[in-house]
């Protein structure tokens, strides 16, 4: 069994890179992809673990893009995190982050909210900070009492203090991930629409999304049904792409969901990653 996604610290989960390499070894992986939001910083930590560890640590990261409107996920796997290219961009999408969230803490300071970030952020020693940790912040602080109301009245689309994200277009981010020898992946696609009569609408998108460069898609996924599974790798076989899986694994703040198993059932079969590490081989900085 292998897990390529999953989140440590360094994004909006709660173990560390190291805690993450230990847990997979418990479980008895293969293998285990992180897959930070938007950063690589947990990669060094993460692959320093390898000596101690059977489990095959795999690099990754999640990105954010904008796609037909709305946001869509891309796992960049077998990613080489020490190409200073690829650093690069993905610092520049910290700096896109922290330009979002200055003006989101500004809003909110002009409704006399004043969630005092620093202090909060220092001492959960938060990688990147994402409206997740604003909204706990938020509530801690007593401006509201769930999660719910603090999108519906500050952060989400109609709130008071929303700002739209600096988009990231799914063309750029194949391109990254493929010159820094990874391969790209559609995450959780269930998330993006809805079955119909068994005929997924974004069929087409996954057309058009394999034309602009993406090589996969996350067909074994925690909150798949076994009707969604079967769907998504029947179109990865019609669509000739690779089918990847992975738990989403975030530690405590997915109670239940757990590395390799999800929430029970999951398992994705080791030959995904043949596949994959196949298809990195093909990169131009393939490694
Ligand atoms: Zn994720």
């Amino acid at each position: 069994m292998i897990d390529l996604h999953c989140h440590s610290n360094c994004s909006d989960g709660t173990d560390s890179p190291k805690e993450i390499a230990s847990l997979a070894e418990q479980a008895g992986l293969k293998a285990v992809a992180l897959t930070d939001h938007d950063t690589i910083a947990g990669l060094g930590d993460f692959t320093a673990q390898q000596k101690y560890v059977s489990t095959q640590l795999l690099t990754g990261i999640e990105l954010s893009c904008e796609f037909s409107g709305q946001e869509i996920h891309i796992l960049g796997l077998l990613i080489n995190h020490n190409d200073p290219t690829f650093q690069e961009r993905v610092n520049g999408l910290g700096l896109r982050r922290q330009r979002r969230n200055a003006k989101i803490i500004q809003k909110l300071a002009n409704i006399g909210i004043d969630i005092c970030p620093e202090s909060f952020f220092e001492e959960k020693r938060l990688g990147v900070l994402t409206r997740a940790h604003i909204a706990q912040k938020i509530i801690q602080d007593g401006y509201a009492f769930s999660k719910a109301e603090v999108f519906h009245k500050y952060l989400g689309i109609d709130g008071i203090a929303y700002v739209p994200f600096e988009t990231l277009s799914p063309e750029i981010a194949f391109s990254w991930i493929r010159e820094s020898g990874g391969v790209s992946i559609i995450a959780h696609p269930a998330r993006y629409g809805q079955l119909a009569k068994g005929q997924f609408i974004w069929d087409r998108a996954m057309a058009d999304l394999k034309d602009m460069g993406a090589q996969g898609i996350e067909a074994y996924y925690s909150d798949h049904s076994d009707t969604e599974t079967a769907y998504f790798l029947r179109l990865c076989d019609t669509l000739d792409m690779i089918p990847s899986g992975g738990s989403d694994y975030h530690g405590r703040v997915k109670q239940g969901c757990h590395l390799g198993t999800g929430w029970g059932k999951l398992n994705v079969p080791d030959e995904v990653l043949d596949r994959l590490r196949f298809c990195s081989f093909q990169s131009p900085s393939g490694f």
